[in-house]
């Protein structure tokens, strides 16, 4: 998740600060920087500027899907071994299965 400072960082859809008693919405950095909506991945925003946000559906769609994430990666692979599947990354998968006509 990002990195919150209340009253310091900013909601990267309206610029305001994030107070500690907005509700706020924190997402991992699950976009590459130079991707369309890299600067919203790995951010902290409002609750109320996300709901309105038009492309809030896509984003959220991009979480879900984790278009980055490689099943065939080393590392993914060697951690399944170890520890076994964690529950997110069951989550990404059904929503992959699911969802195959996605193009990242
Ligand atoms: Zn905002």
């Amino acid at each position: 998740m990002a990195l919150i400072i209340l009253e310091s960082t900013k909601c990267s859809l309206c610029n305001k600060k994030l107070k500690a008693d907005d509700e706020i919405i924190s997402w991992s950095a699950f976009l590459m920087p130079d991707h369309k909506f890299g600067k919203f991945s790995n951010s902290g925003m409002h609750k109320s500027c996300f709901e309105n946000w038009k492309h809030k559906d896509e984003f959220q769609y991009l979480n879900s899907y984790k278009p980055y994430l490689d099943f065939n990666d080393s590392h993914i692979k060697t951690m399944i071994e170890k520890h076994g599947m964690p529950d997110w990354l069951k989550e990404v998968q059904a929503f992959r299965k699911t969802h195959p006509e996605f193009k990242p």
